[in-house]
């Protein structure tokens, strides 16, 4: 059988939780809090279950999580979405941006992606004969250069696909640029993805710049969300997409045959708990204070960083410390030292040279210090 992805390997997810796991060290390598979600959430799935939503939800989703998330957005960034045709509820992020790349990239058409890069966004691009085009982000900043980036559009580009925050390095996009993004797209009638999972998590009195701030973007925008990384609770899978009608169609043909619909309760209990929006505009303190706490713990270790603008991550530059590849690096610090972290070449395949870790400190007070105890003795 000749392999649809000859190139991909086993998620680096999988691979450091595997590893953490085998050598008993903390895991702050795969992003995902190590605390509980709100017990009154989890009250609210169980009544659902108890209250006999245990069948198939409607194929966009729950009609009432729908009308709260149209709400939602159109409070935040004051664009409203038809909660009927403009917005599915999915498994994750994951699927959400697997769904849009299915329903809009033909083969031979190119997307351009920042890398480092979430790891998804490539497979799933060339699965369905689409070329990802690479463009690097650079230290210190990593912000986008929208110069370079316009000379990547050929008459193939069908997509952007943009992450912010930005997972690993923390970058934010400023309002600059999503206007020079906006008229960029607009320019070359390109399709975007925004990919925006951390949209709740972002520091230092910063605000998120959701694509659907933007009219003329919001237009040719499918917008990715996770509850998971809102709640902590990314073991359940759940998130959504919201785009224009023209394009919401296209998605859900091949949601209906992708997973057709997501799971019934936990749609039942985020309508209710999705309504206080306390609940994801507490996040931001909530996780600078985490960051705060790590990187004032490790800041006389010989890792180098610069705080990180969102996201629950942190990069962590090791070039004082070794030479190693960073892969090596890290696999070594979890087998000697036991703390996993991330690797950042594996996002970021065209740079060997990147000697970065990224670690997520999304864990509890305790833990952190745990780890912070390790990383100062390397
Ligand atoms: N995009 C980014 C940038 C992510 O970091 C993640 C997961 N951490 C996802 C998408 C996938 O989200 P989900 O777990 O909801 O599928
Ligand atoms: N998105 C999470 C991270 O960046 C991991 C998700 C996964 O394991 N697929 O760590």
């Amino acid at each position: 059988m000749t392999s649809k992805l000859p190139n991909t390997t086993t998620s680096i997810f999988s691979v450091m939780s595997k590893l953490a796991s085998d050598h008993n060290a903390i895991n702050l390598a795969q992003g995902f809090p190590g605390f509980e979600s709100d017990p009154v959430l989890i009250d609210l799935v169980n009544k659902a279950m108890k209250d006999g939503y245990n069948q198939y939800a409607p194929m966009p989703g729950d009609k009432k999580l729908r009308e709260v998330i149209s709400k939602k957005i159109e409070s935040l960034y004051y664009k409203k979405y038809n909660a009927d045709r403009e917005i599915t509820i999915t498994a994750g992020a994951t699927q959400a941006i697997f769904t849009a790349i299915a329903a809009t990239i033909h083969k031979d058409d190119e997307v351009i992606i920042f890398t480092p890069a979430y790891d998804c966004y490539k497979p799933s691009v060339e699965l369905f004969g689409g070329k990802t085009v690479e463009i690097q982000l650079q230290v210190p900043d990593y912000k986008p250069d929208w110069k370079k980036v316009t000379e990547k559009v050929t008459e193939k580009t069908k997509m952007i696909i943009i992450n912010m925050p930005h997972n690993p390095t923390g970058m934010l996009f400023s309002e600059d640029d999503m206007l020079q993004l906006q008229k960029l797209a607009e320019e070359h009638d390109l399709l975007v993805l925004s990919d925006e999972v951390y949209e709740h998590i972002v520091f230092d009195g910063e605000e998120h710049q959701s694509a659907a701030k933007f009219p003329q973007l919001a237009k040719r925008s499918f917008i990715t969300a996770s509850f998971g990384k809102t709640f902590h609770n990314t073991g359940w899978k759940m998130g959504y997409c919201v785009a224009p009608e023209y394009l919401m169609k296209e998605f859900q043909k091949v949601h209906q045959f992708n997973v057709f619909s997501v799971n019934h309760p936990i749609q039942k209990a985020l309508a209710t708990y999705l309504q206080d929006e306390e609940n994801y505009l507490s996040l931001p303190s909530f996780y600078q204070q985490k960051r705060d706490y790590f990187l004032e713990l490790i800041k006389d270790s010989r890792f180098k960083f610069t705080p990180s603008n969102g996201t629950y991550f942190q990069l962590l530059d090791f070039s004082k410390i070794s030479e190693e590849r960073d892969i090596d690096f890290a696999d070594r610090l979890t087998r000697e030292h036991k703390i996993a972290t991330i690797p950042t070449s594996v996002f970021n395949e065209n740079n060997e040279d990147f000697k970065q870790i990224r670690v997520c400190f999304a864990k509890t007070d305790s833990e952190l210090k745990k780890a912070a105890a390790i990383l100062n003795s390397i």
